[in-house]
């Protein structure tokens, strides 16, 4: 009974490849168990691979996206849960449009959590991890399952909140994903300048405030994982309606990257165990 168990909690399909896969892979590849949580099916998610923009994809989205799905959680070593609501779009235009009916950002979010809670009381989790209060990225979905995550690692151990969910269980440790740090992209783009290469990022940092710096400022714990950068990049392509091979995404050399920036970083958001930061490790402290 020594097993870790490690939750990720994720807002669509392809979510999970872009922020924090490595560690999941690292983690299940020593024997952990992982699991992925996606809440939304991902159906209103745009073709963003122009060479899936095709007759034979329109329409079969929602099916397609549960294969590419299915192909990045076996990339990647992971077990993986739907949780069955459907995706609220990136609403665009201005005034924006309302959201629509019955998405998962406006359900009353008493359905969510108690399907989360239903899921964590089953998996028994010792970490989870998620989003910040901003979501990441201002996707209505991305906030929306922070604040389900949160208000699920809450419930899931009281006894008195959903009791039809199953037996309470305490998940010892909430991460917030900060995967996407301006620190990493300058360190890069400075690499492709002493290599005499243009570099993808200069658009990205010039735009991004240099003191918004959230390494400093949120991350508490470091997780070296670059042996599992190829396979990060291997399920991030298997979601190829989502994902353009050849985007920005894949233009860095990977002994870059893995000499450069070895690690995907985290926030702790909630402990029930004591804390010594920083950390190299989600389960530091949590004796299986
Ligand atoms: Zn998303």
């Amino acid at each position: 009974m020594s097993e870790l168990r490690l939750m990720a909690v994720h807002a669509h399909p392809d979510d999970e490849s872009s922020k924090g896969a490595a560690t999941m892979a690292k983690y299940a590849d020593e024997g952990a168990r992982v699991m992925v949580v996606s809440l939304t099916g991902g159906e209103r998610g745009d073709i963003l691979n122009p060479a899936m923009d095709l007759p034979e994809v329109h329409g079969r989205i929602h099916e397609i996206r549960r294969d590419e799905m299915a192909k990045a959680a076996e990339i990647l070593g992971v077990e993986h849960h739907w949780l069955g609501f459907i995706d609220s779009g990136l609403p665009e235009g201005d005034p924006l449009p309302p959201l629509p009916d019955g998405c998962f950002a406006v359900v009353p979010i008493e359905q969510p959590v108690e399907a989360l809670v239903k899921v964590i009381r089953e998996f028994k989790p010792h970490v989870m991890t998620t989003y910040d209060e901003t979501g990441g990225y201002p996707h209505p979905d991305h906030i929306r399952c922070h604040q389900v995550s949160v208000a699920a690692y809450e419930a899931a151990g009281d006894y008195r909140l959903y009791p039809e969910a199953g037996e309470p269980w305490n998940v010892a440790k909430l991460y917030y994903n900060h995967g996407f740090l301006r620190q990493r992209m300058q360190v890069l783009q400075d690499e492709f300048a002493r290599h005499g290469q243009e570099g993808p990022f200069a658009k990205w940092l010039e735009n991004w405030d240099p003191n918004d710096d959230l390494l400093s400022k949120r991350v508490t714990t470091r997780i070296e994982c670059a042996k599992y950068f190829d396979q990060r990049d291997r399920a991030l392509l298997a979601h190829a309606t989502q994902i353009d091979p050849n985007s920005f995404f894949f233009t860095t050399p990977m002994e870059w990257q893995q000499r450069l920036w070895p690690t995907e970083e985290y926030e702790i958001a909630r402990s029930r165990v004591p804390l010594t930061l920083p950390e190299d490790d989600l389960f530091t402290g949590i004796e299986p």
